[in-house]
């Protein structure tokens, strides 16, 4: 129920209006969010660099509306990519189709994505493109596919919720692409999606396996310590080394499991977000812990 409604509100311009528009807002969400500019987001990165982290970098904003804007955002990831070199900070990027305009044009979020993947391959660097809900499964795959980038600049994330992802999974390997695979953070009807946690679980092990064992670098991004270690054991049992696939996680959740992933010798890449656009991946993040959700109403009343 809880879940239900945070992920409503997440799509709610009221409740966005009042939470971003104030301090207190902005504070909460600094645990999860790397700060409203750039300067933020490299600072951050840096500090994760020296601690033996890697990065993706996600400069927020989804769901977008005009031409205009969506091209404006592929400006910013051009320009990010630029500065991400000259700091020599070698940190990927994610994206999404829909901060690219997907939901106006599949033609301009083609042609915004080409010119992302461009820039990144002039800067021998890789850019992911998160999976949004499923109103966008078969236009994201569809976008992806049709840009012409060599597959060790450019691969996308996979949902384990979704029935169809075992399939979409195993067409994408045989193009050689790079998979990140996630269990899913949207709300999604019980006709495409696993409704029980237990299945997301079953479903997630099984496309890891699949992915460990292609020769494919791929990533297995998840906080579940029983998905973390039956990854850790499948690996060593089919001698996947380390370098060979990486585990990533989301900026500020579960920061010693993060750590001593790293001190155990495995890769481990941060999903680091930044922007002004914070409210709907905040929300989301609240909706997968509700327990999160009292935290924050604990620190709003201590005020
Ligand atoms: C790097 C990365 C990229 C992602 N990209 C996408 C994407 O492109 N598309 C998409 O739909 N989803 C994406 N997600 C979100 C993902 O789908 C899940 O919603 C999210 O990771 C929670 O699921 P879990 O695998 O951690 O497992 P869960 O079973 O949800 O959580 C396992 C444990 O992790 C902890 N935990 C999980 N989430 C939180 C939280 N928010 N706050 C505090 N503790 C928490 C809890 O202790 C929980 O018991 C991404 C996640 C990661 C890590």
């Amino acid at each position: 129920m809880l879940r239900s409604l945070l992920l409503y509100l997440s799509e709610r311009k009221g409740p966005k209006k009042l939470l971003t528009g104030n301090r207190l807002g902005r504070r909460l969400a600094s645990r999860l969010i790397a700060g409203e500019e750039v300067e933020d987001a490299l600072r951050v990165i840096r500090h994760l660099k020296s601690e033996g982290f890697w990065v993706t970098l996600d400069c927020l904003g989804e769901s977008v509306q005009e031409a205009a804007a969506a091209d404006t955002s592929c400006e910013t990831y051009l320009h990010l990519l630029d500065r991400l070199a000259a700091e020599k900070l070698n940190s990927h990027v994610s994206v999404k189709l829909t901060q690219l305009g997907l939901a106006i044009d599949e033609g301009l979020a083609r042609r915004n994505l080409g010119r992302i993947a461009e820039r990144a391959a002039l800067h021998n660097n890789f850019v992911r493109v998160d999976m949004e809900g499923s109103a966008f499964t078969e236009s994201t795959l569809r976008v992806f596919c049709s840009v012409d980038a060599p597959r060790d600049v450019m691969g996308i994330a996979l949902q384990s919720y979704l029935h169809r992802t075992a399939a979409d999974a195993e067409e994408l390997l045989k193009r050689g692409v790079r998979i990140r695979l996630v269990k899913g953070a949207y709300k999604e009807p019980p006709d495409i999606a696993f409704a029980k946690k237990s299945d997301v679980d079953r479903n997630y092990r099984e496309i890891m396996e699949k992915l460990l064992t292609s020769g494919i670098y791929h990533a297995i991004a998840t906080h579940d310590e029983r998905i973390i270690a039956a990854t850790e054991q499948f690996a060593r049992q089919h001698g996947v080394a380390p370098e060979n696939f990486e585990f990533q996680m989301l900026y500020g959740i579960r920061r010693r499991l993060q750590r001593a992933l790293i001190q155990q010798g495995w890769r481990v890449r941060l999903y680091v977000p930044y922007g002004p656009e914070w409210y709907a991946y905040f929300m989301r993040r609240l909706a997968e812990r509700p327990a999160n959700l009292f935290f924050v109403m604990r620190n709003l009343l201590r005020q």
